[in-house]
């Protein structure tokens, strides 16, 4: 099979879907490497890199399958005709996604989205190795903006008392942000409305904070709270957060817009220089004073609220990215062709449209 990389179109997407590493490996399965020129620039990666690894430069959209980080921009659709697949982030759970137009121009596509947490697909999880970067990140940009120091400090000039983190919404990213915070010496909390994360709060040094509210959904997932849940949930909230210097939120519910954990009073109880780095923007926010895509600055708490944090940190949200997507592909060959078994439960899940179907 040959599979073409594209060159990002988005604003501010510098990840690119294969880096050079992973190449020679795709080559030994049979399969033949198409990359855009430029396509690995915003990664630092010049095209000279990916002939060394033994890719050609070339035009991605006319090879068989064709890998992305971002959906695909209307034109990039336009590109793609019938019979090709597309892999790649589709947004599948989006009301604006590209899906519907896909399947009409013929094109077999495979949401990385939609690839079930299941053992076996860990290696493929784009999910999670992104939500990764996004958790670290997000804790790198809150101590930037705080007034205070996240270590305690014991210095001739006095001491300094470490920074109280609460991390709100604790899966991939989140147990991230706590290992992270940890690392640079605050003192950490945890918080999920599914019970089992107490455990995995714990093991990365963190406080498990308990309020009582167990909302474990499908498929490892959180489920959507009741009205009589959010309001419960939202006023311990406000009780708790005021103690905290930082608090850093992840909460989502596939498909629905972000549960609002963090209320105006809420901020409004905090002490002045302490910072919300909201990662759930893009679906509206888990703090009401969030602007998505902002920092702002509110009852004198900074709230930041950035989008597309793994774009940020190009060259391993790339590199564990390229992972994800070969280990992908390599379910899909058999000899060196593509020929995905959907009779397998990670091809099937993931395939969101193929021969017409949807
Ligand atoms: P996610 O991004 O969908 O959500 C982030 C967190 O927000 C979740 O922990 C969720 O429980 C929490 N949340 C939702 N509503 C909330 C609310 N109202 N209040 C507080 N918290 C709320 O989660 P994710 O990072 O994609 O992880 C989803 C699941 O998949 C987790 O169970 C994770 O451990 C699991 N997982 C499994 C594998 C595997 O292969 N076994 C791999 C990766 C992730």
């Amino acid at each position: 099979a040959r599979v073409g990389v594209v060159r990002e179109s988005n604003a501010g997407e510098r990840r690119v879907a294969l880096v050079p590493k992973i190449i020679p490996s795709l080559l030994k399965q049979g399969v033949q490497v198409v990359i855009e020129s430029g396509a690995g620039l915003g990664a630092l990666i010049p095209d000279s890199d990916y002939e060394a690894a033994g890719a050609t430069i070339g035009d991605p959209w006319s090879a068989e399958v064709v890998v992305k980080v971002a959906p695909p921009s209307d034109a990039e659709v336009a590109k793609l005709s019938a019979g090709q697949t597309l892999i790649g982030f589709l947004a599948p759970r989006n009301a604006e996604n590209q899906i519907g137009k896909l399947k009409s121009a013929g094109v077999q596509a495979f949401a990385v989205e939609a690839i079930p947490r299941i053992s076996r697909a860990q290696v493929m999880d784009a999910l999670s190795s992104q939500a990764n970067v996004a958790g670290y990140k997000a804790v790198l940009l809150a101590a930037s903006e705080s007034t205070r120091f996240f270590p305690m400090l014991t210095t001739a000039a006095g001491t300094v008392k470490p920074a109280t983190v609460l991390v709100l919404g604790v899966g991939v990213a989140g147990l991230q942000a706590l290992a992270t915070a940890k690392r640079l010496g605050g003192r950490t909390t945890g918080y999920d409305v599914r019970p089992e994360v107490a455990d995995q709060v714990r093991s990365v040094g963190a406080q498990w904070l308990d309020l009582g509210i167990d909302a474990a959904g499908e498929g490892g997932y959180a489920r959507e709270l009741t009205d009589d849940e959010k309001a419960k949930q939202q006023q311990a909230l406000e009780d708790a957060i005021k103690g905290f210097d930082v608090v850093i939120t992840t909460a989502l519910v596939p498909g629905r817009p972000a549960p609002r954990l963090v209320t105006a009073a809420a901020v409004e109880g905090m002490k002045p220089g302490s910072v919300i780095v909201d990662l759930a923007g893009e679906t509206g926010g888990n703090c009401e004073l969030t602007e998505p895509g902002e920092i702002v600055v509110k009852h004198e708490v900074t709230i930041a609220s950035p989008l597309n944090l793994p774009a940020t940190m190009p060259e391993h949200a790339s590199e564990l990215y390229s992972k994800n997507i070969s280990a992908l592909l390599e379910l899909m060959l058999v000899d060196g062709k593509l020929a995905p078994d959907f009779s397998d439960q990670v091809l099937a899940d993931s395939c969101v449209t193929r021969e017409g179907e949807a």
